[in-house]
């Protein structure tokens, strides 16, 4: 359980930029992997007054709040749309709809998790992140980063891009063992692995979707990998290059469930 001494509703972005500048605050978005972490803090941070929970759409981007629900974006219609279902398809398998509903994109990019269906996919669709002080990064560069005290404002996901994503798990609600999302791009298309289990990464740019399985082979030996509870190094370069071609068929022919 996590506890906090205060609990303050920010009125600005300005506000919270400040408060969270000391060690001792902290933002609290869905609280769903804070409240796990048995953290303690003076200060506890809240934007849900800040009209951070929506997706805008401008001509050629989706902008995306930061408090705004998984579940949302799961089920939103032009994202589905322009992506080829590749937003239900990446975070209908998390956990189940209560914490969908509650966890935020911003918690999820924030925290860079090594599992990161989340990531994984915005990696692929070449989205980038807005940050309160800093302003625009893009989503490879800030995945690469240490944990900081910015405040992640939207995310913001270039339009007419589609997507492929999939993942194994060791059961229905686990968190992913690997996950593998492909997106096009032009000469081909971009591949991303998650859950190696470390930061997701891109893993090849401009290939062919219809390559043959030896491509995806040689891809996967140039990613690092790792072991751990859920499946050792081994069965996961051996299931990668499976992924990853599954995910760059569904990019072409859009995400369906198996
Ligand atoms: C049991 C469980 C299983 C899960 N399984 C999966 C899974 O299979 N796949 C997957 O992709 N994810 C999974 N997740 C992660 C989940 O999807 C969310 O990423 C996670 O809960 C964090 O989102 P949150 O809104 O709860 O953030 P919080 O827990 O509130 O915050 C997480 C961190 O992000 C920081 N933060 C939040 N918002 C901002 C912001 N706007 N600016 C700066 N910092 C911010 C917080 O200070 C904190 O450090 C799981 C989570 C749980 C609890």
């Amino acid at each position: 359980m996590a506890t906090y001494q205060n609990y303050v509703m920010a009125q600005s972005l300005e506000e919270a930029y400040a408060l969270n500048q000391k060690k001792s605050s902290v933002i609290v978005a869905g609280n769903m992997w804070l409240r796990m972490c048995g953290l303690r803090r003076q200060t506890a941070i809240d934007l849900s007054g800040l009209g951070l929970d929506r997706v805008e759409e401008t001509e050629d981007a989706f902008v995306i709040g930061a408090m705004t629900p998984l579940r949302a974006l799961e089920t939103h219609d032009a994202l589905n749309r322009e992506t080829g279902g590749a937003f239900a398809a990446a975070l209908a398998p998390i956990v189940g709809t209560q914490l969908r509903n509650t966890a935020t994109l911003g918690g999820s990019v924030y925290s860079r998790f090594g599992f990161s269906d989340v990531s994984t996919l915005l990696l692929a669709l070449d989205a980038a992140v807005v940050l309160h002080h800093r302003g625009e990064v893009p989503l490879a560069v800030y995945q690469q980063e240490p944990w900081d005290r910015d405040i992640l404002t939207h995310v913001r996901i270039p339009k007419g891009v589609r997507a492929g994503i999939v993942s194994v798990r060791q059961s229905k609600t686990d968190i992913p063992t690997l996950v593998c999302a492909a997106a096009m791009e032009p000469g081909g298309v971009r591949l991303v692995m998650g859950a190696r289990p470390a930061r997701a990464m891109i893993a090849a740019e401009g290939v062919d979707p219809d390559a043959p399985t030896a491509v995806f082979e040689e891809i996967t030996q140039r990613v690092p990998l790792g072991g751990n509870l859920r499946a050792s190094e081994a069965y996961r370069r051996k299931v990668a290059p499976v992924l990853l071609q599954r995910a760059a068929r569904a990019c072409v022919e859009g995400n369906h469930d198996d």
